[in-house]
């Protein structure tokens, strides 16, 4: 591998690669437009979700999709230019979903998501970041006892298969482990691996920190200047160019620009979601997700955080936060959340595939390019992981995950 490195991209995916390969001795430059881990690895719900096993398919039930076809309920939002834009690669979606190639997709992203803790956590020591985690899993929570009764099966079908661990709570307990709780509810599967970080955007500025004090360079810069430089890469920096024999495109959402701009047409999309913080709301002990109405509140530094569902929406359309209005009036069944921060509404997007698995590997047709993004619902998760294979990859040594379910010539585009 050249030495020299450009990591484009300081969300959760980039930073943690720019640890490994700098760990393996690269001369690294993470380089973003922003400070590290201010967008959608700031507003995320804050899970590193051991427990998700299986990627999130493109729900088939007829019911669920007539629902947000006809902009009920509170999961799905579309603006109808945003499913223009992402129609093919949201028809392939919903092929990859069949339960077949949806298992079959299982197998792969597992086989990822089971290093999730154990790859978070000596970068959170070295980071001196370990106060910002709890380590006592999360719940999900039920109204009605019928999709208790199916998740529970669900999580017993996934501890038999994947080893991870849950305990099901009927509704008394369920009180009892979370006494804020308004109503008595059917019950809960309450995941016990999962960690949840109490300010995600700051574990990032942890892991950034750790990487600048180790000797790796930090720079703006904007990634719609790359260009091929003779055998290497060069991009423009605030004091002028930069340059390296190897760049990685770790631009989260928007990867998909730079491909572009670089000849490859690859079937990504994002699903945009929401947050908003409720800093009189009651303490819940562990996050919880409102299974069958499809939003997360999770205790942040800042108050209780509400995190939406997808929102089938153009990257840079204006916020159309319908979804946050109809899930706080949701929450508020469950908790007396008192008034919402008086932030601006933040809105971010999670970078998916039509495949479901991310992208990791080397550019099929320009050497010294490398990708590592598409972790949709989960890169807060994967980035450490992801990073580490990453860097084994480009070091040329042997990857602790076989690496080709991810690879980008996956695709002929
Ligand atoms: C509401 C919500 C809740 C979520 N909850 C969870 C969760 O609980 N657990 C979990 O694991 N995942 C969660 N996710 C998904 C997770 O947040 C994402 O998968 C993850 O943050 C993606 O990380 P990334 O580093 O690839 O992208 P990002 O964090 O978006 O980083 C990409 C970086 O690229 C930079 N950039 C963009 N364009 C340019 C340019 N032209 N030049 C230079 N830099 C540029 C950006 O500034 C940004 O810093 C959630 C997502 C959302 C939206």
């Amino acid at each position: 591998m050249g030495k020299t490195v450009l990591v484009l991209g300081a969300g959760m995916v980039g930073t943690c690669t720019a640890l490994h390969l700098q760990q393996r001795g690269a001369d690294v430059t993470l380089i973003d437009r922003r400070e590290p881990g201010e967008e959608t690895s700031y507003g995320n719900a804050g899970l590193i979700q051991r427990e998700a096993v299986e990627p999130y398919a493109f729900p088939r039930e007829l019911n669920f999709v007539l629902r947000a076809a006809l902009g009920r309920g509170a999961e799905v939002h579309w603006h109808a230019r945003g499913l223009r834009q992402m129609a093919i690669p949201l028809i392939q979606y919903f092929h990859h979903s069949r339960p077949a190639a949806h298992a079959h997709a299982t197998q792969s992203y597992s086989r990822l998501i089971a290093y999730a803790i154990e790859e978070h956590a000596p970068l959170m020591t070295a980071a001196q970041a370990e106060q910002l985690v709890q380590r006592d899993g999360f719940r999900f929570v039920f109204r009605t006892p019928r999709a208790f009764a199916q998740a529970v099966a669900r999580a017993q079908r996934l501890q038999d298969q994947f080893g991870v661990r849950f305990t099901a709570e009927d509704g008394a307990a369920l009180s009892r482990s979370e006494p804020s709780l308004r109503q008595v509810l059917a019950g809960a599967v309450h995941w016990r691996d999962p960690w949840a970080v109490q300010d995600p955007g700051a574990l990032v500025q942890r892991y950034a920190a750790l990487f600048a004090a180790r000797g790796g360079r930090v720079l703006r810069g904007d990634a719609k200047t790359l260009r091929a430089n003779g055998a290497g890469w060069s991009i423009q920096g605030e004091d002028g160019s930069i340059e390296a024999e190897q760049v990685v495109i770790a631009l989260g959402p928007w990867s998909q620009q730079s491909l572009r701009d670089l000849g490859y047409r690859y079937p990504l999309f994002i699903k945009r979601g929401y947050h908003q913080h409720y800093p009189q709301a009651p303490g819940l002990r562990q996050p919880l997700l409102d299974a069958e109405r499809g939003y997360v509140l999770a205790p942040m530094r800042l108050g209780l955080r509400l995190t939406t569902g997808a929102e089938f929406a153009p990257i840079d359309a204006p916020p159309t936060p319908v979804q946050l209005r109809k899930t706080e009036a949701m929450a508020s069944e469950l908790l007396d959340l008192g008034p919402p921060r008086p932030d601006p509404v933040w809105v971010g997007s999670r970078p998916c595939t039509a495949d479901m698995l991310p992208v990791i590997g080397p550019a099929p047709r320009h050497r010294g390019l490398w990708f590592n993004f598409g972790h949709a619902h989960q890169g807060f998760t994967l980035g450490p992981i992801s990073g580490r294979l990453m860097a084994e990859m480009m070091c040329g040594e042997t990857p602790l995950v076989d690496p080709s379910p991810y690879l980008p010539q996956r695709w002929p585009g």
